[in-house]
């Protein structure tokens, strides 16, 4: 027992140390081979399987005979442990379990992507294994376990393989940090994390981005923000847990001179995490330099009447123009007064009842 115990303690101190959560609710149950039998004829599940994982009581069961018995609890403890836990794709899924909500229904069916952002496959039985069996390879090769895994895999059904492979390219192109945060994973990142997912998602067009700022709260749980200045056409990304708001050089030039708030406070609020420091200095400087002309209060009217034509026209509720048509409107209102209000932040505290 010393020894589970041990690899236990590894496998935890591996998952922190990847992801910075680890299982809190689960636990793990051995069974005898004899018991092993039992258990599954009496809840009528496959005898034959490596073990189960049940999210109603986070209770990882596994047979102790087993040759791969670290692999399998890697992936029933870890691989469904964590998921159930911590992504808000297990977290939906137990909280559908407990209000007696049709589970089945939400692992089997396809994915409404409206609803779910989160995940890389169509049905979340295959979020749900695939991230276990790809969490369950990276801890045997991370524990210097691989060859329990290597010999496991003659015996996996080669759809689960095929979706580890699938699972594994989505690591490579996302990054693995971006992977878990797909999966709907909290986020706990640094300035570098976040760089390296940003050279991912441009590829060899990272050249044609000038500079990228990180924006927001950085919560766990709260999108990560980013503003990015670049040769591209100017527009919004948001995919559940990145929202990158992208501007072409020349829009931002002119959106800078006409103290469009949406940049401003981009400027002032956000830190810079890659490109020329000076050039990004210098584009501050310009802004606090600009003054406030009849052209910058034309312009951020003109702005306004077409943020509200906008919202006549387009019904959708996740993008609350509502909030922009406020910020716009305030920020023209100080602005005919003389002040630069600069950051939404501010423009709160000048509005705070
Ligand atoms: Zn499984």
């Amino acid at each position: 027992m010393t020894n589970l115990d041990s690899i236990l303690k590894e496998a935890s101190s591996i998952v922190i140390s990847n992801f910075n959560f680890d299982i809190e609710k689960s636990k793990l149950k051995t069974y005898s081979p004899k018991n092993w039998e039992k258990f599954c004829d009496i809840n009528n599940f496959d005898a034959n399987s490596f073990g189960i994982y049940i999210p109603e009581s986070y209770l990882a069961y596994v047979r102790l005979d087993s040759s791969f018995l670290i692999s399998n609890i890697f992936h029933e403890l870890y691989g469904h442990g964590l998921f159930v836990e911590h992504s808000q794709i297990g977290k939906e899924l137990t909280k559908i379990i407990q209000n007696n909500g049709d589970d089945n229904n939400f692992m089997f069916n396809e994915i409404n992507l409206e609803k779910q952002n989160f995940g890389i496959t169509k049905h979340n039985i295959h979020n749900y294994e695939g991230f276990a069996i790809w969490l369950e390879n990276l801890l045997c090769e991370e524990t210097g376990n691989k060859s329990i895994f290597k010999n496991k895999k003659k015996y996996i059904h080669n759809d689960y393989l095929e979706l580890l492979d699938f699972f594994k390219q989505a690591e490579k192109n996302l990054t693995r940090f971006g992977l878990i945060s797909q999966m709907g994973f909290p986020k706990y990142y640094d300035d570098n994390k976040i760089i390296e997912i940003v050279k991912k998602f441009y590829g060899s067009n990272i050249n044609q981005v000038d500079f990228v700022l990180l924006r927001g709260s950085q919560k766990p749980e709260s999108d990560i923000d980013l503003f990015v200045v670049s040769d591209n056409y100017s527009h919004n990304f948001l995919n559940g847990w990145l929202d990158i708001y992208e501007v072409n050089r020349i829009d931002f030039e002119n959106w800078s001179k006409n103290l469009d708030i949406s940049i401003t406070d981009a400027m002032f609020s956000g830190k810079l995490i890659y490109g020329d420091q000076n050039y990004f200095e210098q584009n501050k400087q310009k802004i606090l330099n600009q003054p406030i002309t009849n052209e910058v209060i034309k312009y951020n009217i003109s702005e306004i009447e077409r943020l509200k034509k906008y919202e006549t026209t387009k019904k959708n509720e996740e993008f609350s123009v509502k909030k922009y048509i406020d910020s716009f409107s305030k920020n023209l209102e100080q602005l005919i007064l003389g002040n630069k209000p600069l950051t939404l932040s501010n423009l709160q505290q000048l509005y705070k009842k």
